[in-house]
């Protein structure tokens, strides 16, 4: 299988998630960023959006809250090339009623190649990378064999 690539480019289009007992972690961590994230799009979901927006007073696309879809949302919009970037602090100590959208969605990010940080410290290493201010060219497989494949 070649691989197909695809630019990201120096403006990343980051979704920003977080479960409700790592909002606090998200927000403080996205208040200490603020400047680094300022020229890149954002998305989140629902309600790390509604909290997001207000406390950092920059622009959101703020999807539908993560229980009710805004975890396939993001994961459709990293298929579309719409989010090339994931920052998803989930909760590994709480049963979610959408836990089947968060594994989905987590899967989206490993079948496209893109840039996740599931964790406080992954984001910082994440965010100070010299890449996030620069084009990538990131490499995915080519599923377009996989697509044309002739089943009996
Ligand atoms: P929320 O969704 O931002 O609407 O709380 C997050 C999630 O549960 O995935």
């Amino acid at each position: 299988m070649f691989d197909r690539e695809i630019i990201m480019e120096k403006d990343k289009k980051i979704a920003l998630v977080a479960h409700d007992n790592k909002k606090r972690d998200l927000v403080e961590w996205a208040k200490f960023n603020r400047d680094l994230l300022a020229h890149h799009t954002i998305y989140a979901t629902g309600t790390t959006g509604a909290i997001l927006g207000r406390e950092l007073g920059i622009d959101i696309n703020i999807l539908q809250s993560g229980p009710l879809g805004g975890d396939q949302q993001v994961g459709a919009k990293i298929v579309s090339n719409e989010i090339d970037f994931l920052i998803f602090f989930w909760d590994p100590l709480e049963p979610m009623p959408h836990d089947p959208d968060v594994k989905a969605l987590l899967r989206m990010a490993v079948v496209w190649n893109i840039p996740m940080a599931c964790n406080r410290t992954s984001a910082d290493f994440m965010i100070s990378s010299s890449l996030m201010d620069e084009e990538y060219v990131r490499r995915v497989p080519d599923y377009g064999a996989y697509s044309a494949r002739k089943l009996k």
